[in-house]
């Protein structure tokens, strides 16, 4: 908001790929027109939101792996096209894992789904220039710090040479 506010950026993307619906940021930027949500979601779970999302994609119970990245494959793309953002904002939920005790079952996004998710959702906004921010958000077993820190340790490798920890030694390009 304060970057609005300051003029920094126009038009602001939020992709939620968080198992839930985004109910809070819903809610909080109705009133704001420069945020569109691109919002995916299981469709029963709690909770569901009347509320301003630009673009919300439910997914029922039981969806594969396969099914939800190719959606993703689609509706990302099209958003960035169609919205032009200068900034966009990543809920990186991981609790579409096929493991995850609360949503048990409902995606079934195995842990290299979810890197490959998160890889391309950076590698979109890499590529049409566009500055990316990534949120933490749900995943409620044992393992969600380690989905985040396979998509972090990725982040910090791959784009290293462009924006260099100071200190850090220069990695090799990832293939
Ligand atoms: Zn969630």
């Amino acid at each position: 908001m304060k970057a609005i506010r300051d003029g920094l950026v126009k038009r602001v993307l939020i992709v939620d790929l968080d198992a839930h619906h985004g109910d809070g940021h819903a809610e909080a930027l109705r009133q704001c027109v420069e945020v569109k949500i691109l919002d995916f979601y299981g469709a029963d779970l709690f909770p569901v939101v009347v509320g301003p999302i630009w673009r919300g994609v439910p997914f029922e119970r039981g969806s594969r792996g396969t099914e939800y990245l190719a959606t993703l494959r689609r509706e990302l793309p099209a958003a960035l096209n169609t919205l032009s953002p200068d900034l966009v904002v990543y809920v990186a939920g991981v609790d579409g894992y096929e493991r995850d005790p609360l949503t048990a079952g409902y995606f079934r996004l195995s842990r290299e789904q979810i890197l490959e998710r998160d890889r391309f959702v950076f590698e979109q906004a890499r590529s049409a220039s566009i500055p990316i921010i990534m949120v933490l958000a749900g995943g409620y077993g044992p393992f969600a710090w380690e989905l985040q820190y396979e998509t972090v340790a990725w982040v910090l490798r791959r784009f290293n040479d462009e924006h260099p920890v100071p200190g850090d030694t220069p990695s090799p390009a990832p293939p």
